[in-house]
């Protein structure tokens, strides 16, 4: 069975601004990213971003939006020979309506494991808030708490041990 890193978008592969990534100047990359999914890539783990943009139902940006944005995450990756599986975001915010996709709701997670025929219990997720872990946990994966913004490749030793 496959095995997976989740990590959430904003903080951990972008920079947490403080707010909505509303512009293209506003999603900047970790500069420490590529390093650390290079160093992941070479233990086998595959890649799922699971993010909450509840920026869209608040119609502070649009779906078109989000994959021009992550277009240029993919073919970032691509130049470096790293690829996502899959990016999944939840579109939702509760002020707009219930759903059952937004973190710490595990849904999003869930459908990744079972589409990719991944292996939970290998896998990590890797978030700067306390909902990603409590995503990761209800799916039965590892989380890992980071710093927002901070240096990924630090993590390395842990999940490489
Ligand atoms: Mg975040
Ligand atoms: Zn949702």
């Amino acid at each position: 069975m496959q095995k997976a890193i989740f990590l959430d978008r904003d903080g951990i592969i972008n920079t947490e601004i403080g707010n909505y990534v509303t512009c293209e100047q506003d999603f900047q990359i970790n500069p420490s990213l590529i390093p650390f999914l290079k160093a992941m890539k070479a233990l086998d783990f595959n890649f799922v971003v699971i993010s909450n943009q509840g920026g869209v139902a608040k119609k502070l940006y649009d779906h078109a939006f989000l994959d021009k944005i992550h277009q240029k995450l993919i073919n970032l990756l691509s130049k470096e020979g790293i690829s996502l599986l899959e990016i999944y975001y939840c579109p939702h915010h509760p002020t707009v309506g219930k759903c059952i996709c937004r973190k710490p709701d595990s849904l999003l997670l869930e459908k990744a494991v079972a589409r990719y025929k991944l292996n939970a219990a290998t896998s990590w997720f890797i978030g700067d808030a306390q909902r990603d872990i409590e995503a990761a946990a209800k799916a039965g994966v590892k989380g890992i708490l980071a710093e927002s913004n901070s240096n990924l490749t630090l993590l390395i030793d842990k999940i490489g041990k």
